[in-house]
C-alpha cells in the first residue's frame, strides 16, 4: 500500500549509523511534508565551553510544535532484546524530549531566544540561511515528544511512557506518506495523545491506529451532514500522485536552483507555506486533482480559474493561462490579483469574512509551468468598478454551492455583482 523509499540512502562514510538515521527521520518528514517546517537542531550554549543539542529535530507549523527524538540501535551490537533496549534507550529519549522543552522555556525566561533553521536551508550560505531562521519565542509547554525508534526487533513492543508519541522508522515513513503535511502530522499526534494512554499501541502497529482514526473521522463527518468532510482519510495513500500534485504548490515557492531570487518576499513565504500546509490531509488529493483539472481547461480557452474556501476564513484562488497570452508576468499577476480580491469580496458580501487570501497562478508554457503566488492578509478591498468588470466576466462565487453564477437580476434591482449599480446599468457593455 505504501511506495517505499529508501530511507537509509543518505548515510555516508562520515556519519555514524545513528546520525544517519536521525538525519533520515528528519528528511522523511521534510520531503513528504515541508522541509520548511522541519527544523534542524539548534545548539544551545551550556556554560563554560560546552554546547548542547536541542532534540534531534523540531517540527513547527501553524502554532503546533513537537520535539523529535530518534533512537537507533547500532547494527553491530546484538546483545539486547527489543524490550530491554526500549526500556533503556526509549526512556532516555523520553527524558531528553522533556529536557528539551524545559531548556527552550528556560532560555526564553533568561531572554536568550534560540533560532531554529529549516532542514531546507541546511546547505545554504550562512547569510541566506539567517533570513529563514525561526526564533523559538513561542509557548512550547504543550509541545509533544515524538520518539522514532529504529531497532530490528521492535515490532510488538509496548512503550511504557504513554504521554509521548512512539513510532518505528517504517511506520514513520508510512505515516508521513499518509498525512503529507507537517501541520497535519502535528495535529494527528496531538489527537492520539489527547485520547489518553489506552490508545498507545504496540510499536509497529501505527497503520491500525491510523485506520481507526480514519474510520472515526468518516463516521463523525457522516453525522455532520452533506457538507461535512472527514479531516483524515487514506486518500494520500491511495492516490499519492494527487497528493504530490498538491504538495507542488508548496515546493515551487522556492527557486529550482539555489541562489536564485525568491519570487515571494521572505516575510510572506512562511505564511504562504503555513496556509497551504494547513489543508486537512483528507482534502489535499482533491485539491491536487482539482488544480490538474483546471489546468486542462486551458486547452480550449485562454483562462481557467476557481476558488476554494480551505476553511471559513481562508480563501484559495487558482488561475491559469497559456504563456503566450500574456505579454509579461506582471500582466498575469494583476489579473490573478484582481480576480482573487473580487472573489474575497463576493464571499464577504454573502456573510463570510475572509481574513487571508492566497492566489496561485500557473502560466503554462511549452514544457514548463511558472508558479505565481499572491498573498494578502486581509485581502485588498475590491473597488466597485473591479467588482463590476470581474463579476460580469468571471461570475460571482457562491461559497455554499462552491460554484460561480453570472449576475442576473430584474432591471431595476441592484446587481448581484456587488458594484452597487442597478442591474440595467451594470450588465451592459460587459
Ligand atoms: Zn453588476
Amino acid at each position: 500500500m505504501v511506495t517505499p523509499i529508501s530511507y537509509h540512502q543518505s548515510m555516508t562514510d562520515e556519519m555514524s549509523y545513528g546520525n544517519a538515521i536521525e538525519h533520515d527521520v528528519r528528511k522523511i518528514a521534510a520531503r513528504l511534508g515541508v522541509a520548511d517546517f522541519v527544523y534542524t537542531v539548534p545548539v544551545l550554549s551550556k556554560g563554560a565551553g560546552g554546547s548542547r543539542e536541542v532534540g534531534d529535530g523540531l517540527l513547527i507549523s501553524n502554532g503546533h510544535g513537537a520535539i523529535l527524538q530518534v533512537k537507533t540501535r547500532d547494527p553491530v551490537s546484538r546483545s539486547e532484546t527489543g524490550e530491554s533496549w526500549l526500556a533503556k534507550h526509549g526512556e532516555r529519549a523520553y527524558r531528553q524530549g522533556k529536557g528539551t522543552r524545559r531548556q527552550i522555556s528556560e532560555q526564553q525566561k533568561a531572554g536568550e531566544i534560540v533560532t531554529a533553521f529549516p532542514v531546507r536551508a541546511e546547505d545554504w550560505s550562512p547569510e541566506v540561511r539567517e533570513r529563514v531562521g525561526l526564533p523559538l519565542d513561542m509557548d512550547v509547554s504543550d509541545w509533544q515528544t515524538i520518539i522514532v525508534v529504529d531497532h530490528p526487533e521492535m515490532d510488538g513492543t509496548q512503550p511504557t511512557r504513554t504521554d509521548a508519541f512512539w513510532i518505528t522508522t517504517d511506520d514513520w515513513l508510512m505515516l508521513n506518506h499518509a498525512i503529507r503535511s507537517v501541520t497535519g502530522l502535528l495535529i494527528y499526534v496531538e489527537r492520539v495523545l489527547e485520547a489518553g494512554p489506552n490508545v498507545c499501541p504496540r510499536l509497529g502497529y501505527e497503520a491500525e491506529r491510523f485506520e481507526q482514526m480514519v474510520q472515526a473521522d468518516a463516521k463523525y463527518a457522516a453525522a455532520g451532514g452533506t457538507r461535512s468532510r472527514p479531516w483524515l482519510t487514506a486518500d494520500s495513500l491511495n492516490d499519492p500522485t494527487g497528493a504530490a500534485l498538491y504538495r507542488q504548490l508548496l515546493e515551487r515557492i522556492w527557486p529550482e536552483e539555489s541562489g536564485q531570487l525568491l519570487q515571494v518576499p521572505i516575510g510572506d513565504t512562511r505564511r504562504i507555506l503555513e496556509f497551504l500546509d494547513d489543508v486537512p490531509p483528507g482534502m489535499q488529493v482533491e485539491a491536487g486533482r482539482w488544480i490538474l483539472r483546471k489546468r486542462s481547461e486551458i486547452r480550449d480557452r485562454p483562462w481557467a480559474s476557481g476558488a476554494w474556501m480551505f476553511n471559513s476564513e481562508r480563501l484559495f484562488v487558482f488561475g491559469c493561462s497559456p504563456s503566450d497570452l500574456f505579454e509579461d508576468i506582471e500582466h498575469f499577476d494583476a489579473k490573478l490579483a484582481s480576480l482573487a480580491c473580487v472573489r474575497a469580496k463576493q464571499i464577504g458580501l454573502q456573510g463570510n469574512s475572509i481574513t487571508s487570501l492566497l492566489a496561485v497562478g500557473h502560466i503554462v508554457g511549452d514544457g514548463y509551468i511558472d508558479y505565481r503566488y499572491i498573498y494578502m492578509e486581509p485581502p485588498i478591498d475590491a473597488s466597485p468598478e473591479l467588482m463590476r468588470s470581474v463579476g460580469h466576466e468571471h461570475g460571482v462565487f457562491d461559497p455554499e454551492a462552491g460554484q460561480v453564477n453570472f449576475p442576473k437580476a430584474a432591471r431595476n434591482e441592484r446587481c448581484p455583482c456587488g458594484s452597487g449599480l442597478k442591474f440595467k446599468y451594470c450588465d451592459r457593455n460587459t
